[in-house]
């Protein structure tokens, strides 16, 4: 049993469809639960469909309409004359998402995101999964909510582990007694009162993990558009590097710093079963990608993991006392509240630096909290260099020309907050 992953960009169009279609022929030939995003830029759509709709911003209608289109030539392009199921389908989708969007909203924007933005991996799953049937690949498809259950913390969903293995093993692997391959949605959860949740943005690779983890999988792919983990962002960085094998802890450290091959969650549970992952091309499957997997094999190369839009918060106390525990916890639990993570920590005794993503629909009502009890510094539109095997050498290369604000090292990692000069 093995678990694939297809992200947006692997089923943005008909095309990259009878793609997947293909590595679902040729390497699809053991049990296969395959866990599918939204086709191309559908979640960000659907944002904006959320917030046109919540903060009355624009016209809903057009929004839904572009959508319709997009997903309706995909199904055209595919199924050409026999279409009529399928659009039948994803009109009852569309149906569904106007419904969420006929009431006035309440003031709960988490939990109509979520029923809103999930559709994106419902549409997605519900076309390919037709579109291999109709091909002769035989599949089922699942609904996840029925399967990963989480609480109610809407759009960052905390799964219900016991639970959720449960389900898959009474509900989805049975299906395998009449098929090889089961299709389901990543990113999506369902609630106790069969509300939808999301898992967060990027959350499919979680949910590939997890499907993995109580199906005891052998293994798990996820097909990228790049050829693997690569050792910088190529958007950034020239000359960039594949990185053939990573340990888990390797993986864990390059994800949490800001990698974004693979969503951070990913590897924790596949680490404690042990279950091999690999992250390869879908443009290039027979090349061997990366393999994360416990070994004695430290990386060797130098990585890079570059951010931008970041802010850098120096947070003081207003009293005369210390940036110690007590103002910690405080400060702590209102970043866990705006579900905003600490990319980069330094502490001083009157001081505290942090630096986060400038996420505005977080950051905005996080700073006017935190105002309340500290003096809030903040620095916009800086810029996170992590680098993993670093030397002096390459520090000096890095930080020519600009300015750093503040910066930490570890055996390992070095870490710079810039700024332009
Ligand atoms: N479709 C979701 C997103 O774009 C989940 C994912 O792609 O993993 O964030
Ligand atoms: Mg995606």
């Amino acid at each position: 049993m093995q678990v694939f992953k297809f992200g947006g960009a692997s089923v943005k169009d008909a095309d990259s469809v009878k793609n997947v279609a293909s590595i679902l022929q040729k390497y699809g030939t053991t049990l296969t639960i395959v866990v599918i995003s939204a086709m191309g830029k559908t979640t960000n759509k659907l944002e904006e469909l959320a917030n046109a709709w919540f903060y009355k911003k624009e016209n809903t209608d057009a929004v839904l309409n572009e959508l319709k289109t997009f997903h309706l030539s995909v199904i055209e392009n595919l199924f050409g004359k026999n279409s009529e199921k399928i659009i039948n389908d994803i009109e009852n989708v569309f149906v569904e998402l106007s419904w969420a969007i006929e009431e006035e909203p309440s003031s709960h924007y988490n939990h109509h995101y979520d029923q809103i933005v999930s559709q994106g991996e419902v549409l997605a799953t519900k076309i390919v999964s037709a579109y291999l049937n109709f091909i002769g690949i035989n599949n089922i498809w699942m609904d996840a909510r029925g399967i990963l259950q989480t609480d109610n913390s809407y759009r960052e969903g905390k799964v219900d582990y016991a639970l959720s293995e449960s389900l898959v093993q009474s509900q989805l692997l049975p299906q395998f007694k009449n098929t090889d391959i089961v299709i389901t949605q990543g990113f999506i959860g369902g609630t106790s009162e069969n509300y939808t949740t999301t898992l967060g943005r990027e959350g499919s690779d979680y949910t590939a993990a997890l499907l993995a983890y109580f199906a005891n999988a052998e293994k798990v792919i996820i097909w990228k558009d790049v050829p693997g983990v690569l050792n910088a962002d190529p958007k950034y960085f020239k000359n960039t590097k594949k990185i053939d094998e990573l340990t888990y802890h390797d993986a864990i450290e390059l994800t949490y710093f800001g990698t974004s091959v693979i969503h951070p969650k990913t590897i924790k549970p596949l680490q404690n079963k042990n279950i091999p992952l690999y992250v390869k091309s879908f443009l290039n499957p027979a090349e061997a990608g990366t393999l994360v997997r416990d070994s004695d094999k430290r990386v060797e190369v130098t990585s890079y993991i570059f951010k931008i839009n970041q802010i850098l918060f120096s947070i003081q106390p207003k009293d005369f006392s210390f940036i110690a525990e007590d103002n910690l916890s405080a400060i702590f639990s209102l970043f866990s509240k705006y579900n905003v993570h600490a990319n980069m920590i330094q502490n001083s005794a009157i001081s505290f630096s942090v630096c986060v993503d400038d996420d505005e629909n977080k950051i905005e009502p996080l700073i006017s909290e935190l105002q309340e009890q500290f003096k809030v510094l903040y620095n916009k539109d800086v810029q996170l260099m992590t680098i993993r095997n670093y030397n002096n050498e390459i520090i000096a290369k890095l930080s020519e020309n600009k300015i750093v604000l503040i910066e930490q090292r570890s055996r390992n990692t070095h870490q710079m907050v810039m700024k332009e000069e």
